[in-house]
């Protein structure tokens, strides 16, 4: 029988952590706060970055939307993102994504202070992955602490398993391939280009798709020893609509022996990895 790995647990007792790891830092005299840049109101953005601000209200950060015309220009844009990460009351902030297309070369991570970016983009967490020093205290991309979590929390280590990872964007397949391999891992990483993709998956112990295409990995892309974990963190919605992950779901069910499910999978752990990272922001600034 396949398990399911659902987020919901994990979400639970790490908020019970978040709560009083809150507490004690509203106790030395240091509430977190958090600004979420949305520029615009693309709908989904919208149900984003409210979800956002919920989850922090629910172990007592304080976040505050921030809206910005979507006709801004350029320069006003880049000043306001500055003075937010610059306003000393601030411990985290973010643009959520994705910018009207007049500022979508900007990098937004890149304006904010990097003892501040929750998203993990800046330049300098980058590094400190790459690095992969376990002492130090940088602020971590976020999708990718949320997939090794959630193989944490159902207790499959990363260890020494051959991982295969499908996509290779900036904020999904390079930092999780660092962050796996700094657990010990050994990691391929897939992507448009790659000859012969089942020729790799089918040797994987562990498959992590993050390609954007829905449905797109299905049965013949296993082994036949049903010993496979699957890991979707693709967010996407068929051709009726619905919401749907990478993964061809209702078929691989039954011949792996774990998946997470979309929606309810690795989706939520990414706001989880966010709130995490706020308070370890709000501690680094002690
Ligand atoms: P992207 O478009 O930047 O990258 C997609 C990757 O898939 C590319 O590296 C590309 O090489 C690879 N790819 C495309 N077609 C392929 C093929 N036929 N075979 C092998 N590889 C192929 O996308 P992204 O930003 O990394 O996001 C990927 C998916 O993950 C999207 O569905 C996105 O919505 C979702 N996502 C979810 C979360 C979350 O919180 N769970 C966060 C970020 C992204």
């Amino acid at each position: 029988m396949t398990i399911e790995l659902r987020s919901a647990p994990l979400v639970e007792q790490e908020l019970e952590k978040l709560t009083s790891k809150c507490e004690l830092l509203k106790s030395k005299g240091v509430t977190p706060s958090m600004k979420v840049i949305l520029v615009g109101q693309i709908k989904a953005s919208v149900i984003y970055t409210k979800n956002k601000k919920k989850f922090c209200e629910r172990f007592g950060a304080d976040c505050e939307i921030i809206n910005l015309d979507e006709s801004i220009n350029e320069q006003d844009f880049v000043d306001a993102v500055k003075k937010i990460s610059e306003n000393k009351s601030v411990h985290g902030c973010f643009v959520q994504l994705p910018l009207p297309s007049h500022l979508s070369h900007i990098d937004p991570g890149a304006l904010i202070d990097p003892n501040k970016d929750v998203d993990g983009f800046h330049e300098h967490n980058i590094g400190e992955l790459f690095k992969g020093d376990p002492k130090s205290k940088f602020l971590m991309p976020c999708t990718p602490q949320g997939v090794l979590g959630t193989l944490n929390y159902y207790n499959f280590p990363v260890e020494g398993k051959n991982i295969v990872i499908i996509g290779r964007s900036l904020i999904v397949g390079k930092p999780l391939a660092l962050l796996l391999l700094n657990n010990n891992a050994t990691v391929t990483v897939c992507h448009s280009r790659t000859t012969d993709l089942k020729e790799h998956t089918k040797r994987a112990d562990i498959i992590i798709s993050a390609v954007g295409k829905p449905r797109f990995l299905t049965a013949d892309y296993l082994n036949e020893n049903g010993k496979q974990v699957l890991v979707d963190v693709g967010i996407n919605h068929d051709e009726n609509g619905k919401l749907c992950g990478d993964l061809d779901y209702e078929n691989l069910l039954g011949r792996c022996q774990a998946i997470t499910p979309v929606p309810g999978g690795v989706g939520p752990l990414t706001i989880l990895s966010l709130a995490q990272n706020l308070l370890q922001a709000a501690e680094n600034s002690l």
